[in-house]
Protein backbone atom coordinates (compact mmCIF):
# COMPACT_ATOMS: atom_id res chain seq x y z
CA UNK A 1 0.00 0.00 0.00
CA UNK A 2 1.31 3.49 -0.63
CA UNK A 3 2.00 5.91 2.26
CA UNK A 4 -1.02 8.07 2.61
CA UNK A 5 -0.16 12.20 2.12
CA UNK A 6 0.90 13.27 5.34
CA UNK A 7 0.60 17.14 6.50
CA UNK A 8 2.22 18.94 9.39
CA UNK A 9 0.35 21.58 11.11
CA UNK A 10 1.39 24.86 13.03
CA UNK A 11 -0.51 26.51 15.26
CA UNK A 12 -0.18 29.85 16.81
CA UNK A 13 -2.56 32.34 18.19
CA UNK A 14 -5.17 32.27 20.79
CA UNK A 15 -7.58 29.55 21.64
CA UNK A 16 -9.87 30.64 18.89
CA UNK A 17 -7.14 30.10 16.07
CA UNK A 18 -6.59 26.63 17.64
CA UNK A 19 -10.39 25.47 17.22
CA UNK A 20 -9.76 26.90 13.23
CA UNK A 21 -6.49 24.44 13.48
CA UNK A 22 -8.57 21.88 14.52
CA UNK A 23 -11.25 22.20 12.27
CA UNK A 24 -8.90 21.41 9.28
CA UNK A 25 -6.60 18.90 10.81
CA UNK A 26 -10.92 16.69 11.15
CA UNK A 27 -11.19 17.60 7.51
CA UNK A 28 -8.00 16.30 6.60
CA UNK A 29 -8.24 13.35 8.32
CA UNK A 30 -11.74 13.12 7.05
CA UNK A 31 -10.33 12.91 3.83
CA UNK A 32 -7.32 10.40 4.64
CA UNK A 33 -4.73 12.37 4.97
CA UNK A 34 -2.26 11.73 8.05
CA UNK A 35 -0.79 13.93 10.11
CA UNK A 36 3.26 14.35 11.18
CA UNK A 37 4.10 16.29 14.59
CA UNK A 38 7.46 16.53 12.38
CA UNK A 39 8.84 18.86 9.42
CA UNK A 40 10.60 16.03 8.05
CA UNK A 41 7.59 13.50 8.48
CA UNK A 42 5.41 15.99 6.69
CA UNK A 43 4.78 16.06 2.83
CA UNK A 44 3.38 20.05 3.41
CA UNK A 45 3.18 22.15 6.23
CA UNK A 46 -0.33 24.68 6.89
CA UNK A 47 0.63 27.26 9.21
CA UNK A 48 -1.89 28.96 11.09
CA UNK A 49 -1.23 32.14 12.07
CA UNK A 50 -1.74 35.28 14.54
CA UNK A 51 -1.84 39.00 13.38
CA UNK A 52 -2.85 40.24 16.95
CA UNK A 53 -0.56 42.18 17.52
CA UNK A 54 3.14 43.05 16.08
CA UNK A 55 4.75 41.10 18.09
CA UNK A 56 2.30 38.15 16.84
CA UNK A 57 2.82 38.90 13.32
CA UNK A 58 7.01 38.71 14.16
CA UNK A 59 6.28 35.35 15.29
CA UNK A 60 4.09 34.26 12.76
CA UNK A 61 6.81 35.57 10.60
CA UNK A 62 9.03 33.03 11.68
CA UNK A 63 6.96 30.65 12.00
CA UNK A 64 6.40 30.77 8.41
CA UNK A 65 10.59 30.76 7.62
CA UNK A 66 11.26 27.94 9.64
CA UNK A 67 8.70 25.54 7.86
CA UNK A 68 10.11 26.83 4.40
CA UNK A 69 13.59 25.89 5.49
CA UNK A 70 12.54 23.08 7.41
CA UNK A 71 9.45 21.34 4.83
CA UNK A 72 9.65 23.75 1.74
CA UNK A 73 6.10 23.50 0.73
CA UNK A 74 4.21 25.50 2.88
CA UNK A 75 0.41 27.30 2.76
CA UNK A 76 -0.25 30.17 5.40
CA UNK A 77 -3.70 30.64 6.86
CA UNK A 78 -4.96 31.89 9.97
CA UNK A 79 -5.59 35.87 10.87
CA UNK A 80 -1.98 37.17 9.19
CA UNK A 81 -3.25 35.72 6.07
CA UNK A 82 -5.46 38.84 5.44
CA UNK A 83 -2.14 40.69 4.65
CA UNK A 84 -1.00 38.18 1.93
CA UNK A 85 1.51 41.13 0.74
CA UNK A 86 3.33 40.72 3.55
CA UNK A 87 3.72 37.41 3.59
CA UNK A 88 4.76 36.88 0.39
CA UNK A 89 7.53 40.07 0.61
CA UNK A 90 9.10 37.62 3.05
CA UNK A 91 8.44 34.72 1.62
CA UNK A 92 7.76 34.42 -1.47
CA UNK A 93 7.92 30.79 -1.38
CA UNK A 94 4.99 30.44 0.52
CA UNK A 95 2.32 27.93 -1.64
CA UNK A 96 -0.89 29.65 -0.77
CA UNK A 97 -2.44 32.12 1.61
CA UNK A 98 -5.91 32.34 3.10
CA UNK A 99 -7.36 34.13 5.77
CA UNK A 100 -9.19 33.15 8.88
CA UNK A 101 -11.93 30.83 8.70
CA UNK A 102 -11.46 29.97 5.41
CA UNK A 103 -11.20 26.39 6.39
CA UNK A 104 -12.55 25.26 1.87
CA UNK A 105 -9.80 27.48 1.22
CA UNK A 106 -7.41 25.70 3.32
CA UNK A 107 -8.57 22.36 2.22
CA UNK A 108 -8.63 23.18 -2.02
CA UNK A 109 -5.20 24.10 -0.94
CA UNK A 110 -4.12 21.30 0.35
CA UNK A 111 -5.81 19.33 -2.69
CA UNK A 112 -4.15 20.99 -5.18
CA UNK A 113 -0.70 20.85 -3.79
CA UNK A 114 -0.75 17.33 -2.06
CA UNK A 115 -3.49 15.40 -3.97
CA UNK A 116 -4.25 11.86 -2.64
CA UNK A 117 -5.90 8.84 -4.08
CA UNK A 118 -9.66 8.00 -2.21
CA UNK A 119 -8.97 4.99 0.49
CA UNK A 120 -11.91 4.34 2.11
CA UNK A 121 -10.12 2.54 5.37
CA UNK A 122 -8.44 5.27 6.39
CA UNK A 123 -11.39 8.04 6.00
CA UNK A 124 -12.55 7.19 9.90
CA UNK A 125 -12.84 9.96 12.16
CA UNK A 126 -13.35 9.54 16.25
CA UNK A 127 -16.15 11.12 17.85
CA UNK A 128 -15.66 14.85 18.49
CA UNK A 129 -13.07 15.35 15.83
CA UNK A 130 -9.19 15.88 16.61
CA UNK A 131 -8.33 18.07 19.10
CA UNK A 132 -5.40 20.02 19.94
CA UNK A 133 -6.13 19.86 22.90
CA UNK A 134 -5.73 17.04 25.88
CA UNK A 135 -8.36 14.52 25.78
CA UNK A 136 -10.04 15.17 28.92
CA UNK A 137 -10.78 19.59 27.95
CA UNK A 138 -11.78 21.57 24.63
CA UNK A 139 -12.81 24.69 23.64
CA UNK A 140 -15.87 25.47 22.32
CA UNK A 141 -16.66 28.60 20.27
CA UNK A 142 -19.66 30.30 19.87
CA UNK A 143 -19.05 32.93 17.30
CA UNK A 144 -16.77 34.10 15.14
CA UNK A 145 -16.46 38.01 14.63
CA UNK A 146 -17.13 41.14 17.18
CA UNK A 147 -19.20 44.10 16.77
CA UNK A 148 -17.26 46.37 19.27
CA UNK A 149 -14.55 48.81 18.29
CA UNK A 150 -12.18 49.04 20.44
CA UNK A 151 -9.26 51.38 19.56
CA UNK A 152 -5.98 49.03 20.11
CA UNK A 153 -8.45 46.09 18.40
CA UNK A 154 -7.43 44.88 14.81
CA UNK A 155 -9.37 41.49 15.23
CA UNK A 156 -12.86 43.03 13.70
CA UNK A 157 -11.25 43.93 10.73
CA UNK A 158 -9.50 40.81 10.34
CA UNK A 159 -12.89 38.88 11.37
CA UNK A 160 -15.70 40.91 10.83
CA UNK A 161 -18.49 41.65 13.20
CA UNK A 162 -20.11 39.06 14.97
CA UNK A 163 -21.61 36.02 13.16
CA UNK A 164 -22.85 33.83 16.05
CA UNK A 165 -23.48 29.69 15.16
CA UNK A 166 -26.66 28.39 15.36
CA UNK A 167 -27.65 26.83 19.01
CA UNK A 168 -28.19 23.76 18.09
CA UNK A 169 -24.73 23.26 15.96
CA UNK A 170 -22.50 24.67 19.56
CA UNK A 171 -25.01 22.24 21.57
CA UNK A 172 -24.28 19.18 19.15
CA UNK A 173 -20.42 19.83 18.98
CA UNK A 174 -20.60 19.99 22.62
CA UNK A 175 -22.43 16.53 22.76
CA UNK A 176 -20.01 14.93 20.75
CA UNK A 177 -17.07 16.55 22.77
CA UNK A 178 -18.80 14.86 25.80
CA UNK A 179 -19.51 11.54 24.15
CA UNK A 180 -15.75 11.35 23.33
CA UNK A 181 -14.33 11.77 26.83
CA UNK A 182 -14.44 15.79 27.47
CA UNK A 183 -14.83 16.87 31.30
CA UNK A 184 -14.16 20.59 30.65
CA UNK A 185 -15.97 22.58 27.90
CA UNK A 186 -14.34 25.66 27.84
CA UNK A 187 -16.88 28.29 25.76
CA UNK A 188 -15.05 30.85 23.41
CA UNK A 189 -15.46 33.81 21.58
CA UNK A 190 -14.51 37.32 20.77
CA UNK A 191 -17.21 38.49 23.25
CA UNK A 192 -19.72 35.41 24.57
CA UNK A 193 -21.96 37.68 26.28
CA UNK A 194 -23.18 39.30 23.19
CA UNK A 195 -23.92 36.05 21.58
CA UNK A 196 -26.89 35.95 19.38
CA UNK A 197 -27.55 39.51 18.69
CA UNK A 198 -26.50 39.16 15.36
CA UNK A 199 -29.31 36.52 14.69
CA UNK A 200 -31.79 37.85 16.82
CA UNK A 201 -31.41 35.25 19.30
CA UNK A 202 -33.07 33.09 16.72
CA UNK A 203 -34.24 29.35 17.81
CA UNK A 204 -33.24 26.29 16.33
CA UNK A 205 -34.23 22.83 17.75
CA UNK A 206 -32.25 20.53 19.78
CA UNK A 207 -33.49 17.17 21.06
CA UNK A 208 -37.52 17.87 21.75
CA UNK A 209 -37.18 21.21 22.27
CA UNK A 210 -36.25 25.24 20.74
CA UNK A 211 -33.22 26.48 21.95
CA UNK A 212 -32.35 30.33 21.85
CA UNK A 213 -29.42 31.58 20.49
CA UNK A 214 -29.14 33.76 23.69
CA UNK A 215 -26.17 33.62 25.87
CA UNK A 216 -28.21 32.60 29.09
CA UNK A 217 -30.48 30.08 27.20
CA UNK A 218 -27.10 28.54 26.11
CA UNK A 219 -25.53 28.24 29.13
CA UNK A 220 -28.53 26.68 31.01
CA UNK A 221 -28.57 23.87 27.84
CA UNK A 222 -24.70 23.23 28.26
CA UNK A 223 -25.20 23.01 31.91
CA UNK A 224 -27.49 19.96 31.49
CA UNK A 225 -24.52 18.09 30.33
CA UNK A 226 -23.14 17.02 33.12
CA UNK A 227 -24.35 13.92 35.98
CA UNK A 228 -23.94 14.14 40.24
CA UNK A 229 -21.61 11.05 39.25
CA UNK A 230 -20.29 12.50 35.83
CA UNK A 231 -19.62 16.20 36.38
CA UNK A 232 -18.53 17.88 33.33
CA UNK A 233 -17.32 21.57 34.17
CA UNK A 234 -18.45 24.37 32.32
CA UNK A 235 -16.11 27.66 31.94
CA UNK A 236 -16.72 30.72 30.44
CA UNK A 237 -14.50 33.22 28.76
CA UNK A 238 -14.52 36.64 27.15
CA UNK A 239 -17.51 38.00 28.43
CA UNK A 240 -18.25 41.64 28.96
CA UNK A 241 -19.85 42.89 32.52
CA UNK A 242 -23.39 43.60 30.76
CA UNK A 243 -26.29 43.28 33.25
CA UNK A 244 -27.88 39.84 31.56
CA UNK A 245 -24.27 38.35 33.04
CA UNK A 246 -26.24 38.48 36.40
CA UNK A 247 -28.53 35.48 35.26
CA UNK A 248 -25.91 33.45 34.07
CA UNK A 249 -23.98 33.98 37.63
CA UNK A 250 -27.18 32.38 38.94
CA UNK A 251 -26.85 29.08 37.14
CA UNK A 252 -22.76 29.53 38.62
CA UNK A 253 -24.59 29.26 41.73
CA UNK A 254 -26.59 26.46 41.55
CA UNK A 255 -23.10 24.78 40.40
CA UNK A 256 -25.11 24.12 36.52
CA UNK A 257 -21.65 25.71 34.98
CA UNK A 258 -18.18 26.75 36.95
CA UNK A 259 -18.33 29.77 38.98
CA UNK A 260 -15.52 31.55 36.67
CA UNK A 261 -16.10 34.52 34.84
CA UNK A 262 -12.99 35.59 32.06
CA UNK A 263 -14.00 39.71 32.03
CA UNK A 264 -11.20 41.44 29.86
CA UNK A 265 -11.76 44.78 31.83
CA UNK A 266 -8.45 46.12 29.84
CA UNK A 267 -8.97 49.37 32.49
CA UNK A 268 -10.59 50.86 34.94
CA UNK A 269 -9.93 54.38 34.57
CA UNK A 270 -13.11 56.63 32.71
CA UNK A 271 -11.08 58.42 30.13
CA UNK A 272 -9.04 55.63 29.35
CA UNK A 273 -11.18 53.47 28.70
CA UNK A 274 -12.91 56.34 27.09
CA UNK A 275 -9.97 56.05 24.82
CA UNK A 276 -10.50 52.59 24.07
CA UNK A 277 -13.65 52.70 23.07
CA UNK A 278 -14.97 50.74 26.14
CA UNK A 279 -17.75 50.91 28.40
CA UNK A 280 -17.03 53.60 31.22
CA UNK A 281 -18.50 53.28 34.05
CA UNK A 282 -16.46 51.81 36.79
CA UNK A 283 -19.15 52.59 39.86
CA UNK A 284 -21.67 50.23 38.08
CA UNK A 285 -19.30 47.57 37.05
CA UNK A 286 -17.98 47.82 40.88
CA UNK A 287 -21.55 47.55 42.05
CA UNK A 288 -22.46 44.56 39.63
CA UNK A 289 -19.44 42.07 40.86
CA UNK A 290 -20.44 43.03 44.17
CA UNK A 291 -24.40 41.66 43.43
CA UNK A 292 -22.55 39.02 41.16
CA UNK A 293 -20.40 37.97 44.79
CA UNK A 294 -23.37 38.52 46.78
CA UNK A 295 -25.53 35.80 44.79
CA UNK A 296 -21.98 33.79 44.10
CA UNK A 297 -19.56 33.91 47.09
CA UNK A 298 -17.59 31.63 44.96
CA UNK A 299 -16.94 33.64 42.01
CA UNK A 300 -13.60 33.82 40.50
CA UNK A 301 -12.91 36.40 38.34
CA UNK A 302 -10.03 36.26 35.69
CA UNK A 303 -8.98 39.58 33.70
CA UNK A 304 -6.59 41.43 31.82
CA UNK A 305 -5.75 45.14 31.85
CA UNK A 306 -3.27 47.17 29.66
CA UNK A 307 -1.04 49.41 31.32
CA UNK A 308 0.99 52.33 29.43
CA UNK A 309 -2.26 53.46 27.27
CA UNK A 310 -2.19 56.23 25.40
CA UNK A 311 -2.79 59.37 27.52
CA UNK A 312 -2.85 56.99 30.40
CA UNK A 313 -1.84 59.09 33.32
CA UNK A 314 0.08 58.08 36.77
CA UNK A 315 -3.54 58.68 38.36
CA UNK A 316 -5.38 56.93 35.68
CA UNK A 317 -2.92 53.64 36.62
CA UNK A 318 -3.42 54.40 40.40
CA UNK A 319 -7.03 54.48 39.34
CA UNK A 320 -6.52 50.54 37.66
CA UNK A 321 -4.73 49.58 40.88
CA UNK A 322 -7.09 50.83 43.05
CA UNK A 323 -9.70 48.82 40.81
CA UNK A 324 -7.84 45.38 40.70
CA UNK A 325 -7.92 45.42 44.88
CA UNK A 326 -11.34 47.00 45.46
CA UNK A 327 -13.12 44.29 42.72
CA UNK A 328 -10.99 41.62 44.22
CA UNK A 329 -9.91 40.26 40.78
CA UNK A 330 -8.88 37.04 41.51
CA UNK A 331 -6.29 36.62 38.29
CA UNK A 332 -4.91 39.46 36.55
CA UNK A 333 -3.29 39.53 33.63
CA UNK A 334 -1.46 42.33 32.25
CA UNK A 335 -0.13 43.37 29.04
CA UNK A 336 2.20 46.60 28.01
CA UNK A 337 0.64 48.62 25.56
CA UNK A 338 1.88 47.75 21.84
CA UNK A 339 1.23 50.20 18.87
CA UNK A 340 -0.41 47.93 16.70
CA UNK A 341 -0.47 48.43 13.11
CA UNK A 342 -3.81 49.47 11.74
CA UNK A 343 -5.54 49.92 15.74
CA UNK A 344 -6.72 53.49 15.85
CA UNK A 345 -5.36 53.71 19.35
CA UNK A 346 -2.04 54.77 17.22
CA UNK A 347 -3.23 58.00 16.19
CA UNK A 348 -4.27 59.22 20.03
CA UNK A 349 -2.09 61.86 21.57
CA UNK A 350 0.06 61.59 24.27
CA UNK A 351 1.46 57.84 23.70
CA UNK A 352 3.04 56.92 27.14
CA UNK A 353 7.46 56.47 27.20
CA UNK A 354 8.31 52.78 27.12
CA UNK A 355 10.15 53.03 30.69
CA UNK A 356 7.38 54.19 32.29
CA UNK A 357 5.23 51.73 30.45
CA UNK A 358 7.51 48.95 31.65
CA UNK A 359 7.86 50.59 35.73
CA UNK A 360 3.87 50.40 35.84
CA UNK A 361 3.86 46.99 34.17
CA UNK A 362 6.24 46.15 37.35
CA UNK A 363 4.09 47.59 40.08
CA UNK A 364 0.86 46.36 38.14
CA UNK A 365 2.78 42.34 38.37
CA UNK A 366 3.83 43.68 42.81
CA UNK A 367 0.18 44.52 43.36
CA UNK A 368 -1.23 41.37 41.56
CA UNK A 369 1.47 39.05 43.27
CA UNK A 370 0.55 40.40 46.61
CA UNK A 371 -3.12 39.79 46.41
CA UNK A 372 -2.24 35.98 44.66
CA UNK A 373 -0.37 35.29 47.94
CA UNK A 374 -3.02 36.46 49.94
CA UNK A 375 -5.68 34.61 47.99
CA UNK A 376 -3.17 31.14 47.86
CA UNK A 377 -3.04 31.47 51.98
CA UNK A 378 -6.58 31.78 52.17
CA UNK A 379 -7.50 28.59 50.77
CA UNK A 380 -4.79 26.56 52.70
CA UNK A 381 -6.98 23.74 54.49
CA UNK A 382 -9.94 24.09 52.34
CA UNK A 383 -11.44 21.07 50.68
CA UNK A 384 -11.89 21.89 46.78
CA UNK A 385 -12.55 19.96 43.92
CA UNK A 386 -9.90 19.88 41.31
CA UNK A 387 -9.41 18.23 37.64
CA UNK A 388 -6.51 15.96 37.17
CA UNK A 389 -4.13 17.21 34.00
CA UNK A 390 -1.35 14.50 34.58
CA UNK A 391 1.67 13.61 36.07
CA UNK A 392 4.06 16.58 36.69
CA UNK A 393 7.72 15.29 36.68
CA UNK A 394 9.19 18.40 38.15
CA UNK A 395 6.68 18.56 40.75
CA UNK A 396 6.53 15.10 41.31
CA UNK A 397 2.76 15.20 41.72
CA UNK A 398 -0.07 15.31 39.98
CA UNK A 399 -0.70 18.73 38.30
CA UNK A 400 -4.62 19.53 38.51
CA UNK A 401 -6.67 22.66 38.59
CA UNK A 402 -9.47 23.95 40.82
CA UNK A 403 -12.53 25.78 39.17
CA UNK A 404 -10.62 28.74 39.55
CA UNK A 405 -8.18 27.88 36.95
CA UNK A 406 -8.57 27.82 33.41
CA UNK A 407 -6.47 25.61 31.73
CA UNK A 408 -2.72 27.55 30.25
CA UNK A 409 -3.58 30.98 32.12
CA UNK A 410 -4.28 30.24 35.48
CA UNK A 411 -2.37 28.31 38.27
CA UNK A 412 -2.22 25.22 39.18
CA UNK A 413 -3.17 22.46 42.17
CA UNK A 414 -0.56 19.54 43.03
CA UNK A 415 -1.90 16.75 44.12
CA UNK A 416 0.28 14.15 46.28
CA UNK A 417 -1.41 10.57 46.17
CA UNK A 418 -0.50 7.08 47.08
CA UNK A 419 -3.03 6.18 44.10
CA UNK A 420 -3.08 6.68 40.21
CA UNK A 421 -5.22 9.51 39.06
CA UNK A 422 -6.27 9.57 35.97
CA UNK A 423 -6.38 12.20 33.70
CA UNK A 424 -9.64 14.08 33.35
CA UNK A 425 -10.76 12.21 36.49
CA UNK A 426 -12.39 15.23 38.95
CA UNK A 427 -11.81 15.08 42.93
CA UNK A 428 -12.19 16.44 45.75
CA UNK A 429 -8.58 17.59 47.96
CA UNK A 430 -7.03 19.12 50.50
CA UNK A 431 -5.36 22.49 50.37
CA UNK A 432 -1.82 22.25 52.55
CA UNK A 433 0.30 24.82 51.54
CA UNK A 434 0.19 28.04 48.95
CA UNK A 435 3.01 29.59 46.91
CA UNK A 436 1.70 32.52 44.42
CA UNK A 437 -1.28 30.74 41.84
CA UNK A 438 -0.09 27.45 42.92
CA UNK A 439 -1.58 25.26 46.00
CA UNK A 440 -0.53 22.10 47.39
CA UNK A 441 -3.48 19.68 48.37
CA UNK A 442 -3.44 15.76 49.31
CA UNK A 443 -6.25 13.65 48.00
S1 LIG B 1 -14.14 43.11 22.26
FE1 LIG B 1 -12.68 44.69 21.65
S2 LIG B 1 -10.68 43.69 22.07
FE2 LIG B 1 -12.18 42.05 21.97
S3 LIG B 1 -12.19 41.38 19.82
FE3 LIG B 1 -13.84 42.87 20.03
S4 LIG B 1 -12.87 44.81 19.42
FE4 LIG B 1 -11.20 43.39 19.88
Amino acid sequence: MSKPPTVGIVSLGCPKALVDSERIITRLRSEGYQLSGSYEGADLVVVNTCGFLDSAKAESLDAIGEAIAENGKVIVTGCLGKEEGLIRASHPKVLEVTGPHQYEAVLSAVHAHLPQAHDPKIDLVPEGGFRLTPRHYAYLKISEGCNNRCSFCIIPSIRGDLASRPANAVLKEAESLVKAGVKELLVISQDTSAYGVDVKYAESKWKDRMVRARFYDLCKELGEFGAKESPIWVRLHYVYPYPHVDEVVGLMAEGKILPYLDIPFQHAAANVLKAMRRPANQDRVLDRIKAWRAICPDLTIRSSFIVGFPGETEEDFETLLDFIEEAEIDRAGCFKYENVEGAPSRDLPDHVDQDEVDERYDRFMEVQTELAHARGQAMIGRNIEVICDGWDEDAEAYACRSKADAPEIDGVVYVGSDNEIAEGTILSVRVTTAEGHELWASA
